[in-house]
């Protein structure tokens, strides 16, 4: 009897199973603020009926052990090459394991219990920077290799193309261009710019202003500008250039060049950098400003020679006057993080004060929490926000908070306490329930407490009373992590819990691919090898001795095969489900096993699988079953969990949520390009919503070697709180160290399970629109099957009333989750913000890394419904408004020619424009579809950090590294112009790590950090740089590993030599250069933005 030939009746996937009730319950705990939209998930208080455990349907479950069915005989035809018992030696049969010891109840020692809090010593270590996470250990090290086969070339880049203009189209835009007539209107005062004082006009405080020199400017002005950062009370003021006016509009033809108009060589290299020809060529002038120029053109090979350069004296004089303006007069993003580095990175972050900003994520900094949430957990747009709707209009500033409730600490900072205060549970406002917090005002005598949040009186429960001091504070104030601190955690109790039942601890299933291209790559043998090490690193809590997690293992293709791995077994049984119309899980026992106890079935299984598919000619494969297939397994085992899918091809097989290919690069630029980043059916929402009900998180790992709509796979990892990784034309040897690291991390990480979030704040505001990797299913509660240490969500808040300069805006997070040993635990974060009645309070506040975070997660999920013209155009807008705003009420009466920028966004043209180049905005000719999926969906769960250093990557001159010592070298700015062909650079933006070599670097640096002779022999195949003894190369891989160390994903290292054909992927990341899809230089941007803020204020 095969077990293909099983029926059952369980009801058609997709409909409502009997029995499930889901997140049925009423309300979040009791009554809801008026207005507030109440929570269907439940049992914040009190016991809630409502959660019922999946009941398996009829004939999903036999019995226990699938007698007959689960006989080892059961293989079907697939594997029909195979002996019909499982191959391999037979072993002694392992001991046989007692059952996983249930610890749901249990305290494990990961956190301190709160009595170890000693007062005012929350925090213990000394300061230290630059302290990189600490990777977990490498169960299994895989030395780079030496140098792969020249033939294996980075396959991702052979649909390269040349810039998305002919000659001819180049020369059009050349003739279209229209900048550069402010160069007649005034005459550049040498030496003014950057730097001089401005004087304070402006009743109040005097704010800090960036004026930005007109055009023309002439010599250089290096003063860069050195406002100290916060508090920005100081005037950084500075001396306006000469005025603007006629910055756009024809230049005169006659205009002469001014005296020391060359551009900057700063060390460039080549030809001098005179007017390109492709400059400017669709930003002014251009009325689609905010799209692309165009369709890009089919992949052509690019000629570099086929791009005129001309000189400087070659040009027709009108077009001369277009590089007035001195990059080095702009703000730079180097200077800006090297002077809050220098300010601020010495001293510790101290939370205690309202309304900090704090440094920005490219400081190394220490945080002490008292009593608001560090950084790291959350940061905001700003830091004091308007009182008043009306005024939060006016100024277009976005008001959100980038939160990362999971964050991974240094070492030297503490994990939040955990706090247990019984059966209890943890004391909350009787009104809004908000937790207790340091916010929360006792009053009469300390026998009641005042809430933050929604000001209602509450009683404090007898056994939470304290007396008060003279000040009205508690007397145990430091005794309570609730009271002192930003963060901390409260064990939740059973009313927290679904079904009012303490969790089992959580599983991890393991689903191969097992077709064709999976096994002939190797991966299948790759990935087999690689568990047998991983599996002893599963996330463990605390000091707990072993993982309480438990494994499975599932192989498919066309079919699924299910795996007992029972301890009790002398060997493996596979159990075949090929009628994946209607999956269902074949086995119960044996399936979810603990590591430990199943070590040698475990280990057999991964022996054998590699084997027995060895000779598949299956090219098929299915995929929504599959995950429909841990689903099911999780919801058997009444357990949360992540299953973890290693799928190479696009699901034609015939299946539930069975896909074809719609890829199509001809949509770009049209009203129909938001389908591209659409699922294309809504299968795959529907078993995400099941999926986030079970607590099962999905991570995804995609071996493409062509389109496999990664939009569409996508949506379950995405809503689920999951990862997706992509390893395009996944080959072996360049690829396995990146993706095992990958793994390795993604495995070991800390994650929490079946979690909601919420955010409470203060009366007068609250938060309306949320971004990130999860589930929805009213207003208010963030759902995500898993969540993990490196997941954010961006929370979007509004005005519903008026907010008061005294009391300020209180945030608190609540997250209800699940921990990697099944305890149900609270991580609460609380953060207070100033409020203020005047425009210039706000833009002395903010954090333009954040708010840029938020912009690009806005405009990531806008493309899914609006045209990518009207995103960008509508970024371009908000900016610009935010900028007028500035302008118009905040900075001292000049001439309406000069751009003035506040101090804490001078950085927002840049950052914005770097934006609006990207792939998913303007999508370069070699991004395939997948690709911009694959980054879009990447984005929205990225922190301030990752998306500062994705929108403009770190360029770091190696070769001025000193080898002596840990430090990095001096970053510079992102254009090309700053390279010098003498020398060698690291450029990494988080997903890549590129290494660029001069034509005119010296042969001995070629020969330290390469092995060969010289130029020509450096292959561009190496993923790794080869291990030389000798300090450059040891330098240059220290400097790699740790920037590899500070990222969430192994970053793929790519040599280009310049210019070989892949210097135009590295040029794609110059950022401040004008870009072959279009995108604006910054200097063109930052004219553009200029003549859009006096649109708006004329
Ligand atoms: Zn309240």
């Amino acid at each position: 009897m095969s077990v293909n030939q099983q029926a059952h009746a369980g009801p058609p996937y997709g409909q409502p199973q009997p029995g499930y009730q889901g997140y049925q319950q009423p309300a979040y705990g009791g009554q809801s603020l008026p207005g507030v939209p109440q929570s269907q998930y439940g049992a914040y208080n009190g016991p809630m009926p409502g959660y019922q455990q999946p009941v398996p349907p009829q004939g999903y479950f036999p019995s226990l052990g699938f007698p007959s069915k689960g006989s080892p005989v059961s293989l079907n035809s697939d594997t029909s090459s195979l002996a019909p018992n499982f191959i391999g030696s037979l072993r002694a049969p392992p001991t046989s394991g007692a059952p996983p010891p249930a610890s749901g109840a249990s305290h494990p020692s990961g956190h301190l219990a709160y009595s170890q809090f000693e007062h005012g010593d929350v925090q213990n270590g000394i300061p230290a920077s630059a302290a990189p996470m600490q990777r977990p250990p490498a169960p299994q090290p895989f030395l780079p290799g030496s140098a792969p086969t020249p033939v294996s070339q980075i396959s991702t880049f052979q649909q390269y193309g040349p810039p998305p203009g002919s000659v001819q189209q180049l020369r059009n835009h050349m003739a279209g261009m229209t900048i550069g007539g402010t160069a007649a209107s005034a005459p550049p005062p040498a030496g003014l710019g950057y730097g001089a004082p401005r004087p304070p006009a402006m009743p109040g405080p005097p704010l800090p202003g960036q004026t930005v020199p007109a055009p023309p400017s002439s010599q250089p002005n290096h003063v860069s500008s050195p406002p100290p950062p916060p508090p920005p009370s100081t005037m950084a003021g500075l001396h306006p250039g000469p005025p603007m006016s006629g910055l756009h509009g024809p230049p005169p033809p006659t205009h002469p060049p001014q005296p020391g108009y060359q551009m900057q060589q700063n060390g460039s290299f080549g030809q001098m950098r005179g007017p390109q020809p492709n400059y400017g060529g669709a930003y002014p002038g251009a009325p689609n400003y905010g799209s692309p120029p165009g369709p890009p053109p089919p992949p052509k090979r690019l000629d570099p020679d086929s791009i005129p350069s001309p000189q400087l004296n070659e040009l027709p004089p009108q077009q001369k006057p277009r590089h007035r303006i001195d990059p080095d007069a702009i703000p730079s993003p180097i200077q800006v993080i090297e002077d809050d580095r220098n300010n601020r990175g010495s001293e510790p972050f101290v939370t205690g004060v309202r309304g900090q900003v704090p440094p920005l994520v490219t400081t190394n900094f220490l945080v002490k929490d008292q009593g608001n949430a560090s950084p790291r957990y959350i940061r905001c747009t700003s830091y004091n926000i308007p009182c008043t709707s009306d005024m939060a209009k006016q100024s277009q500033v976005p008001l959100a908070a980038v939160i990362k409730p999971l964050a991974a600490l240094p070492p030297e900072e503490t994990l939040p306490y955990l706090v247990d205060h019984g059966e209890s549970g943890p004391v909350r406002c009787n009104r809004c329930k908000a937790y207790m917090c340091p916010f929360m005002q006792f009053i009469e005598g300390g026998r009641r407490f005042q809430c933050c949040f929604c000001s209602c009186v509450t009683e404090v429960p007898p056994h939470y009373f304290q007396h008060l001091d003279h000040t009205g504070k508690r007397v145990d104030y430091y005794d309570r992590p609730e009271l002192s601190l930003g963060s901390y955690e409260f064990l939740a109790t059973v009313d927290y819990c679904k079904n009012n039942k303490f969790p089992s601890p959580p599983a991890f299933i393991f689903m191969i691919d097992v077709s064709y291209n999976a096994v002939k790559s190797g991966l299948v043998r790759l990935i087999c090898e690689e568990l047998k090490s991983l599996l002893d690193y599963l996330p463990r809590e605390g000091n707990m001795e072993e993982s309480a997690i438990r494994v499975g293992f599932v192989t498919y293709n066309k079919v699924l095969h299910f795996y007992n791995v029972k301890s009790s077994l002398a060997q493996p049984q596979m159990m075949v489900v090929s009628d994946v119309a209607d999956m269902f899980v074949p086995l119960l026992d044996g399936f979810l096993v603990n590591v430990n106890e199943s070590r040698t079935v475990i280990a057999s299984l991964l022996d054998q699988i590699p084997e027995m598919f060895a000779d598949t000619r299956e090219t098929e494969t299915v995929f929504a079953p599959v995950i429909q297939a841990g689903l099911e397994a999780l919801k058997a085992a009444e357990c949360a969990g992540k299953l973890f899918i290693f799928h190479t091809s696009l699901p034609i097989a015939e299946a539930p949520g069975k896909l074809k290919n719609r890829d199509d690069r001809k949509l770009i630029n049209t009203d129909k390009e938001k389908t591209l980043f659409q699922p294309q059916t809504s299968f795959y929402n529907n078993l995400a919503k099941d999926c986030v009900a079970q607590g099962c998180c999905v991570d995804l790992f995609l071996f493409p070697n062509q389109y496999l709509d990664v939009a569409t796979l996508g949506v379950v990892p995405y809503q689920t709180g999951g990862s997706i990784y992509k390893y395009a034309y996944f080959q072996l040897e360049t690829d396995q160290y990146r993706f095992l690291n990958d793994l390795r991390r993604d495995v070991q990480k800390e994650v929490g399970f079946d979690a909601v979030m919420r955010v409470r704040t203060s009366t007068g505001i609250r938060a309306t629109d949320f971004f990130g990797a999860f589930y929805m299913s009213n207003t208010t509660d963030v759902e995500m099957a898993g969540l993990d240490c490196d997941k954010t969500i961006t929370v979007e808040f509004k005005h519903d009333d008026k907010l008061s300069e005294d009391s300020g805006a209180l945030l608190q997070c609540a997250l209800l989750y699940t921990s990697c040993a099944g305890q149900r635990r609270l991580r609460i974060h609380n953060l207070s913000l100033n409020c203020c009645t005047q425009l210039a309070d706000l833009y002395r506040n903010c954090e333009t890394d954040t708010l840029i975070n938020y912009l690009a997660k806005y405009a990531y999920r806008g493309v899914l419904s609006s045209p990518v013209k009207t995103v960008r155009d509508a970024l371009i807008n908000q900016c610009a408004q935010i900028l007028a705003c500035y302008r118009k009420n905040c900075a001292s009466p000049s001439s309406a020619g000069q751009l003035i920028l506040p101090e804490c966004m001078k950085l927002l043209p840049v950052y914005l424009n770097c934006v609006l180049k990207s792939d998913v905005l303007q999508p370069g000719p070699e991004a395939t579809t997948d690709d911009r999926a694959y980054i879009r969906q990447l984005v929205t769960s990225m922190d301030v950090a990752e998306t500062n250093v994705f929108f403009y990557p770190r360029l770091l001159p190696l070769t001025k590294a000193d080898v002596d010592s840990d430090s990095l070298p001096a970053a510079i700015r992102n254009s090309e112009e700053r390279l010098s062909k003498g020398d060698i650079y690291l450029l990494e933006n988080g997903l890549n790590i590129f290494v660029w070599v001069g034509v005119s670097v010296q042969q001995s640096l070629i020969q330290n950090l390469f092995g060969v002779s010289s130029f020509s022999q450096i292959s561009n195949a190496l993923s790794t740089l080869p291990v030389l003894e000798n300090p450059f190369s040891k330098k240059v891989r220290s400097i790699v590993d740790m920037l590899q160390g500070q990222r969430s994903r192994y970053m793929k290292l790519i040599i280009v030599k310049q210019e070989d054909k892949l210097e135009m992927l590295f040029k794609h990341f110059l950022v401040e250069d004008k870009s072959l899809s279009g995108g604006a230089s910054y200097v063109d941007f930052l004219c553009h933005m200029h003549k859009e803020i006096r649109q708006l204020l004329s």
